[in-house]
């Protein structure tokens, strides 16, 4: 059996992900030195801001993706006039598949020396896990990759927190200066009241800069925060962009449902995280690939059916449909109401009749009453998640 890719699944369903702006205004309460800046959505804004500024400043990409700099979203700007004409060329930009809707216009810094320092929270470990790097920069995903001793790391006990003399122990594996190093202690341990106090599951500085008289900025910051601790963080949470999100990752929140879009080309519709990462595997062993975890949950709501189907049916890189649903406090009727309904609903819309082959794996609750109810719209449901899974992809091969 291939190893399960699991992880990777849920990396982006259990997190917000906010931009550079508001990770850097956290920073900001927390007491660490972060360029005079302001949010443009239009090149007009740009050059009110810099004039506002008064300095050169840099027009910035808020997009949630890294990288922005080699993408050309990140660019200087010496005056005004220079603002409106770089936040023209970045707004409406796509930079990795995302549209920008808003830059960031920031007082410029001469930079002397970039460094990159970060916390993520350690499956491994079961930790908060700090990594620095003297070598900082749009570069940190080479260095990691090609000179990774180049890369410190230090996991912090939970109970202790971060000791002072850790912090001054990393802050000195980035600089030799004990001044700039003593400031670098101050952050590293206001980084790491942020990332706790937050319920983050990464928050990172890049780069860190120094200027050539030796004061540190922080001048690019991201923090990804744990979203199941969102309700203790109303003001994080006001932070989501939905322009900024996948539009059917909201539309599938919204109906409650757990999803996450991925890139293959079976539409899974399962109840159970445990059940849809299962499914997920399988569909991965019979040489197929989902194009998304969708867990419907344990209730028994025929409208969840209705909006998983209509998400999944917006995908146009899906093939086959597959339902696999294991009847415990779900009830096979239900769920057969809903698919029944749901290709009713969708029949009647502008496309007319679904055209992709769906396989249902149903048993449990009320199998027998969920099958006769599909049997009806000459719908048949296979008793094993094996043959389901590979139906499926054979279906969806043709
Ligand atoms: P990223 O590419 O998405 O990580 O965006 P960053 O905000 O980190 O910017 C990328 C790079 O642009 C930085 O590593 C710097 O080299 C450069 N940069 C960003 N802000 C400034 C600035 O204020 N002054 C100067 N001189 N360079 C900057
Ligand atoms: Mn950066």
């Amino acid at each position: 059996m291939r190893a399960a890719p699991s992880t990777q699944y849920k990396s982006r369903e259990e997190i917000l992900n906010i931009h550079e702006f508001q990770a850097k205004d956290i920073f900001a309460k927390y007491g660490m030195a972060v360029p005079p800046e302001k949010v443009a959505i239009t090149p007009d804004e740009a050059r009110t801001i810099a004039e506002e500024l008064g300095t050169a400043v840099v027009v910035k990409a808020q997009v949630h993706v890294g990288g922005r700099g080699k993408a050309g979203g990140v660019k200087l700007a010496k005056t005004p006039q220079e603002a409106y004409e770089k936040a023209e060329q970045i707004l409406g930009m796509d930079i990795k598949g995302l549209t920008v809707n808003q830059v960031l216009v920031a007082q410029a810094v001469d930079i002397a020396h970039e460094a990159y320092v970060g916390i993520i929270m350690d499956r491994q470990t079961k930790r908060a896990v700090f990594m620095v790097s003297a070598a900082g920069g749009i570069d940190i995903e080479e260095v990691a990759r090609d000179t990774p001793e180049k890369i410190h790391k230090l996991a912090v006990d939970p109970f202790l927190g971060l000791l002072p003399n850790q912090a001054r122990m990393l802050a000195f594996k980035l600089y030799v200066d004990p001044k700039i190093a003593g400031q670098a202690a101050k952050i590293l341990t206001q980084l790491y009241n942020t990332f706790i106090e937050s319920d983050a599951s990464l928050a990172e500085i890049n780069p860190l800069v120094t200027t050539s008289d030796g004061q540190l900025w922080a001048v690019d910051g991201k923090m990804n925060i744990d979203d199941n601790a969102l309700f203790k963080h109303k003001d994080i949470e006001a932070m989501r962009d939905l322009e900024a999100e996948e539009p059917t990752e909201v539309e599938a929140r919204e109906a409650d449902l757990s999803f996450v879009k991925l890139e293959g080309e079976i539409g899974c519709v399962v109840n159970g995280a445990g059940l849809a990462m299962a499914t997920m595997d399988m569909v991965n062993y019979y040489g197929g690939s989902p194009a998304n975890f969708l867990d419907i949950g344990g209730s028994s709501n025929p409208d969840k059916v209705v909006a998983a189907m209509n998400i999944i049916t917006s995908d146009p890189k899906v093939k086959a449909i597959l339902f696999n649903i294991f009847g415990g406090i779900t009830r096979c009727d239900d769920v057969a109401n809903g698919i029944v309904t749901a290709l009713r609903r969708i029949a009647e819309g502008p496309g007319g009749p679904l055209k992709l082959p769906i396989v249902i794996r149903l048993t449990g609750t009320n199998e027998e009453e969920g099958r006769r109810i599909l049997q009806e719209v000459d719908l048949v449901a296979t008793d094993t998640m094996a043959d389901a899974v590979q139906q499926a992809i054979k279906l969806g091969n043709k």
